[in-house]
């Protein structure tokens, strides 16, 4: 047995489950045409001025970037109308929620607070970096639980997630819900509202927290490049946060992690305002028709203001989820299965074009008439 030492926390992770690759489908079933509704990615792909700009700096890849992406930083600033200073870029807003959980949070000193089910990155880095968890479960329609929330939070909390609109459920809380929430929380702790979908939200009652940052100094703010901006496989995020959090994160942020063709797709993502109109055309078009779709067939459907829909099966069906998700996946269609959230006659899919939509609804009708 060697001999050397491996943390305990490291021992017992639990490692994120990411959904199945197009190319391992491809090669499971021998199929050429494999559709994927499983990671919220972006409908139409990657935009073309994106593609022009990764191929104008390919030349540039030999070079380190500039650390701590000044022009990009600039670029997000001008754009969402913020302070610089407030910004803290990331690979992927995964790296954000890493930094926040080891900047911010004592081991066996303090707390962070989340939601059950929720997205699992929170609690998998608190829990290697050995800090308490506390988990309150949402309610059955999958809002959230803000008096659970509000008693889980005690002086020990660093940290609270709220991500919004939610995942896996599409679920957003009003804007109102919110705002009430963060009065209640006690200024040592952080409300990290996790925006990755703020883009898709449409009902008027719900909005973003972007612009509240200035006024309240223990709310971060969340975005990623992964969705509305099809930057998934870049992997570009960032977080908007108080000065004085920003400069602890980017001091201890390993200086090159957004590399230097992540930086020129953002710069490039956010002037591509055509290519954003058109993904958000397709999203609420294909959500619409999804959600009649997915009714017609007498699934039920949570409501949604992101680019996927969460819905459960007919109570009436006797097929199992299980063999629905083996079936679309035989036949090329990866959705996400839910089971691991303990619902395993739910699914989650990515609103995708209008003819990946056409041909999930085609072949889920078709196993659930044949059964
Ligand atoms: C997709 C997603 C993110 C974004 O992750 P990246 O690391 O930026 O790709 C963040 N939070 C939630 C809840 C998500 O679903």
């Amino acid at each position: 047995m060697p001999k050397f030492p491996i943390r305990d926390n490291v021992l017992s992770f639990k490692p994120y489950s990411p959904g199945l690759s197009i190319e391992e489908i491809k090669k499971r079933f021998n199929i050429n045409r494999v559709i994927k509704l499983a990671s919220n990615e972006n409908p139409l792909g990657t935009s073309p001025i994106v593609q022009e700009a990764v191929a104008r700096h390919a030349s540039s890849v030999f070079r380190y970037t500039q650390s701590g992406t000044p022009r990009l930083t600039e670029a997000i600033a001008t754009y969402f109308n913020i302070n610089e200073n407030f910004i803290v870029t990331g690979n992927g807003s995964d790296e954000v929620i890493d930094l926040l959980i080891r900047v911010c949070p004592e081991p066996k000193k303090h707390s962070v607070v989340v939601s059950l089910p929720s997205f699992s990155l929170y609690s998998m880095q608190t829990k290697l970096c050995g800090v308490e968890l506390r988990e309150v479960p949402l309610n059955r329609d999958f809002s959230f639980n803000w008096q659970g929330l509000t008693h889980a939070i005690d002086h020990t909390t660093a940290l609270v997630f709220i991500t919004m609109p939610d995942n896996p459920s599409g679920y957003c809380p009003t804007t109102k819900e919110v705002q009430d929430f963060i009065k209640k929380v006690p200024a040592t702790c952080l409300v990290v509202v996790d925006e990755a979908y703020a883009d898709f939200i449409t009902d008027p009652a719900c909005s973003s927290f972007i612009h509240e940052v200035k006024n309240i100094p223990n709310l971060v703010v969340l975005r990623t490049f992964s969705k509305s901006f099809g930057l998934a496989g870049l992997r570009l995020g960032f977080g908007v946060m108080h000065e004085k959090l920003a400069t602890s994160m980017k001091s201890v942020r390993p200086p090159f992690s957004v590399n230097i063709l992540a930086e020129e797709a953002g710069i490039a993502a956010l002037s591509d305002t055509a290519f954003r109109e058109a993904t958000m055309e397709t999203v609420f078009a294909g959500r619409t028709w999804l959600t009649s779709e997915l009714i017609r067939l007498g699934c039920y459907v949570f409501p949604t203001q992101a680019n996927f829909l969460m819905f459960t099966l007919p109570e009436n069906q006797l097929i199992s989820g299980k063999k629905v998700f083996e079936t679309l996946l035989a036949q090329g269609m990866i959705i996400r299965p839910l089971e691991s959230y303990g619902l395993p006659q739910s699914f989650r899919v990515t609103v995708g074009n209008k003819e990946e939509n056409h041909i999930f609804i085609e072949l889920l009708q078709g196993i659930l008439t044949r059964g």
